[in-house]
């Protein structure tokens, strides 16, 4: 592959035992464009029976696979994340196309980020070391074995899709497990073609497995597969709910990522200029549509109507176009029915009395009528316990409203049934090490917001998700402890 060499839309298909293959049923389902609305490719309806065709090769190239040395496991998934880089505008073209996102976000955060994924755990598997234990007295020592658990499952959703895809799938070949991975089906893109950079890097065929279809039918093949192992999910909590029950009495290990409803909590003596252009990247940033945006505003009231004032301004600047224009803040949101979810928390947060600052509307991109855009929307919320400031909206809106005391807001910060992330911006010590001891949250960052380093866990609490991803979490995830104790 060439970069700067956009593919004519050529038609999607399964990456299996490293062929690209039609689905048995020969069933396909419309991919839309959500920058004008239109179709612009099918992708495979994949039934049980691809599922299966993609297990069995993935089982197939399972002992080659666990028994290669972390050397040349490390060499092939460097050799993918350097593919990545020289194809960057190629996948971050696609992305934006199949997602909405403005195409300089994906040039400068997914795509990167994808290529990221790949080479930290090419490296991390280098380093993961096991322990030994002497049972001193008793002449014998222990040692633990970590072994790659077989066939895992990875499931990842349509707002950061080859990051998050990626995200799971390098660890877990990394670790020498071997893949049965599905996109969601409204952004098959750039997972597709991952699958031609997988060959051409020199992955063996049937470690990774790309199949395409629907979350009920081919995501739930894949949870019901008695002999997929693991499964890895990322997407919302309702989902990840079904999947717990389903794969509960199989035994599978289960790492859940799931939705969030994040506060950003933002006390009078922070550096102000700082936290205002963040607060308003944290939430709009890929049309609010990532699971760690700050969508709750918490603001001391000493300078609350000055925060309110400078936020407004500053967000009613953003530009909302099309994708692929360099100016572009704000893309179209990735799916029409998403859109009408996200209407109806306007439309909700007006019949519970609060007061939309700015945005609420539907925008009209000359020349892409048809594209699903929305203007950023600020809602001043009278109380926090609105359906708006509780549920997940996952769109260009956030609430905002005023806090007197650091109990009051740690109250209110806690009270939703997420618990992903959360921000503080302060620059009181005392305050922050409190604050972050107390906040029910998988993630704090203080005077900052989405800095990851990718040796640091990362994961939800409550109804935000079950387990922990990144640095060597997920390479106990991606493994089986096993303690082997010799007497001597
Ligand atoms: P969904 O839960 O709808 O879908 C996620 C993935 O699961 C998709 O691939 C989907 O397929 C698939 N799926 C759907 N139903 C099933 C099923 N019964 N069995 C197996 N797989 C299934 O989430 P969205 O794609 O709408 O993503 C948005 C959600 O993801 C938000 O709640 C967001 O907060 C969360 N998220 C969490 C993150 C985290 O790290 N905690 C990061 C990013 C997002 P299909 O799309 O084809 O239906």
């Amino acid at each position: 592959m060439k970069n700067n060499e956009i593919p004519a839309y050529a038609g999607i298909k399964n990456y299996i035992n490293g062929e690209f293959i039609n689905p048995e049923s020969n069933q396909w389902i419309d991919n839309y464009n959500p920058s004008n609305g239109e179709v612009y490719g099918q992708i495979p309806n994949s039934s049980k029976e691809d599922v299966e065709q993609a297990f069995q090769s993935a089982k197939s190239a399972f002992p080659s696979w666990s028994q290669t040395t972390l050397e040349e496991r490390s060499r092939i998934l460097i050799k993918i994340s350097e593919l990545l880089e020289a194809n960057l505008d190629r996948f971050a073209e696609a992305e934006s196309k199949d997602n909405g996102k403005p195409v300089s976000l994906a040039k400068m955060v997914d795509i990167p980020r994808a290529a990221s994924n790949f080479r930290f755990f090419g490296n991390a598997i280098t380093q993961f070391a096991s322990e030994s234990h002497e049972s001193v007295g008793q002449n014998a020592v222990n040692y633990t074995l970590r072994q790659p658990i077989g066939v895992v499952g990875c499931i990842s959703p349509w707002n950061l899709p080859l990051y998050l895809f990626t995200w799971k799938i390098a660890p877990a070949i990394a670790a020498g497990n071997c893949v049965v991975a599905k996109p969601s089906e409204v952004t098959p893109m750039t997972a597709y073609l991952l699958g031609e950079i997988c060959s051409e890097a020199g992955l063996p065929k049937g470690v990774l497995n790309i199949v395409h279809g629907l979350g009920t039918t081919t995501g739930q093949a894949i949870v019901e597969h008695p002999n997929i192992k693991a499964i890895s999910f990322t997407g919302g909590t309702a989902t990840g709910a079904h999947i717990a029950k389903v794969a509960a009495p199989m035994f599978k290990k289960l790492s859940l990522e799931l939705g969030g409803k994040n506060p950003n909590i933002i006390f009078a003596d922070c550096d102000y200029d700082d936290m205002l252009n963040t607060t308003v990247r944290s939430s709009f940033a890929n049309q609010g549509q990532i699971c760690l945006c700050g969508s709750r505003i918490f603001v001391e009231e000493t300078i609350y109507e000055k925060f309110k004032a400078d936020f407004v301004e500053k967000v009613k600047s953003l530009k909302v176009g099309h994708p692929s224009e360099i100016d572009t803040n704000i893309g179209a949101l990735v799916s029409k029915p998403h859109l009408e979810k996200v209407k109806s928390y306007i439309k909700i947060a007006k019949e519970e009395g609060a007061t939309i600052l700015c945005g609420g509307n539907e925008v009209t991109v000359e020349g892409y009528e048809n594209g699903y855009y929305l203007q950023p929307t600020v809602i001043e919320v009278k109380t926090d316990d609105c359906r708006v400031n509780q549920e997940e909206i996952f769109g260009p809106v956030v609430t905002i409203m005023p806090f007197k005391t650091e109990d009051d807001v740690l109250e209110m910060a806690n009270k939703v049934k997420y618990g992903l992330s959360a921000t503080l911006w302060t620059n009181n010590l005392k305050r922050t090490m409190r604050m972050s001891n107390q906040l029910q949250a998988g993630i704090v960052w203080v005077n900052t917001w989405m800095m990851r380093d990718l040796r640091t866990p990362f994961g939800g609490v409550k109804a935000s998700g079950v387990g922990r991803e990144g640095g060597f979490e997920a390479l106990r995830f991606f493994t089986e402890a096993k303690n082997v104790c010799i007497k001597y």
